[in-house]
């Protein structure tokens, strides 16, 4: 069991007040908040190790190197991939997803698939879209049913050997739905495509184990995880890394550069041009490192009782109605109220001190499955107590008197 109070120590901004009132935060799937130890990590490398990395022979720069692939190897070990080259340092998902799709333009042949599915991020769809109107490839989509699940039958159906690529999110930002990825990775497979897997939204909740899972890439953001903003990991196993060809070309990628012919570094590098975002890389290490103090079984034990809590207590009030209603659901909830724009109830409850997000989520495909504009979003972290839900509960009762 988790001593929440203890552990919302660690967080000074939920001491903050908004609006004059308390801060309420159930905005974790857009972004979490830090610990007081990512905090400090960061003025520390600036302080004590600030330097450029894998290039100077000073001390300095060894120091903030060593530092830098440490924190490769501690994601390596967190992820359980096989090979710490496996793992690259990206600014976020949307550009671990960039940087395969963008890849895949130089496999792909006209008439070749490519498989989404219907509960995707934009991030999730878009780079694949422009894969196809590159290559002539096709885009295929798994559609989903009106739990906001993803239909196995027919993405059976659309697998043949066409499929060159499968891509999908562990959990959907939009409605919290745990998607089937083993399943989905293991048919692919048989069919000879590889499966790409959007780990946005789960990298917060679960401790992806790659080699069990047998993805071939998955990607993830460090500030949904408690890192810093403009951190990532793009994990891809050795074989498809080596097969796919540089994203940016520029310094540290490089084995040799003559006018006439550039060669590549080897892995992990030939994807890691130019300076990174080296106090986040290293930072993220330290993230990591909280979330496994914390534990990730007491992070998801904590996480489903508050969903449970919020799914009774919002079904409480009258007109409203949650999107995604699955036994394999991670602490979001996506709701609306009847004859009442979620956008009105956001913006009445954060006067209240309740931060929520209102929206289409990056999601438009899953609104325009169920016929509306956007939800109201509440995602939980494990830093939530059932007390905030029971203010949020009593903040839409009340938007709702006023609205109607
Ligand atoms: N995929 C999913 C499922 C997401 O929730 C998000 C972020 N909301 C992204 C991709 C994109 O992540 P980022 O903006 O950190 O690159």
């Amino acid at each position: 069991m988790l001593d929440i109070q203890k552990i919302r120590a660690d967080f000074p901004i939920l001491n903050e007040k908004v609006n004059g009132k308390p801060l309420v935060y159930f905005d974790n799937g857009a972004t979490s908040q830090k610990p007081q130890v990512v905090i400090d990590a960061i003025s520390k490398y600036y302080q004590e190790i600030n330097a450029n990395i894998h290039r100077g022979v000073h001390t300095l720069s060894q120091l903030a190197t060593d530092a830098y692939e440490i924190s490769r190897k501690k994601v390596q070990n967190h992820i359980n991939a096989k090979h710490a080259h496996e793992v690259l340092f990206t600014s976020g998902t949307t550009f671990g997803i960039n940087l395969v799709a963008n890849g895949f333009a130089s496999i792909l042949k006209p008439d070749d698939e490519v498989i989404v599915s219907h509960l995707e991020h934009h991030s999730n769809i878009v780079p694949w879209q422009m894969l196809c109107e590159k290559t002539g490839a096709v885009l295929k989509v798994i559609p989903m049913n009106e739990n906001g699940e993803l239909i196995m039958s027919e993405y059976d159906k659309l697998l043949s050997e066409k499929t060159k690529i499968v891509t999908v999110n562990h959990i959907s930002n939009a409605l919290g739905i745990i998607n089937p990825v083993k399943y989905m990775i293991d048919k692919a497979h048989k069919v000879g495509a590889a499966v790409f897997i959007d780990g946005a939204q789960s990298a917060a909740h679960l401790k992806p184990d790659v080699q069990a899972l047998d993805c071939d890439f998955y990607a993830f953001s460090g500030h949904k995880m408690c890192g810093p903003t403009g951190t990532g990991i793009l994990y891809g196993k050795e074989s498809w890394l080596n097969k796919l060809p540089p994203y940016q070309g520029g310094g540290e990628m490089i084995k040799e550069v003559t006018f006439e012919k550039t060669t590549y570094a080897d892995l992990p590098h030939k994807f890691e041009a130019g300076t990174p975002n080296i106090a986040g890389g290293i930072v993220l290490g330290t993230a990591i490192d909280y979330l496994n103090t914390v534990g990730f079984e007491n992070i998801q034990q904590q996480e489903l009782e508050l969903l449970a809590y919020a799914t009774q207590r919002l079904s409480e009030i009258e007109g409203l109605r949650i999107y995604g209603n699955s036994k394999n659901k991670t602490s979001v909830i996506s709701f609306n109220i009847e004859g009442i724009h979620p956008y009105d109830i956001g913006s009445i409850i954060d006067k209240l001190g309740i931060a929520v997000r209102t929206g289409h989520h990056c999601a438009q495909p899953i609104m325009n499955f169920y016929g509306i504009p956007g939800t109201i979003r509440a995602s939980f972290s494990f830093y939530n107590t059932k007390e905030e839900i029971d203010a949020l509960v009593e903040a839409v009762k009340k938007a709702q008197l006023m609205l109607s």
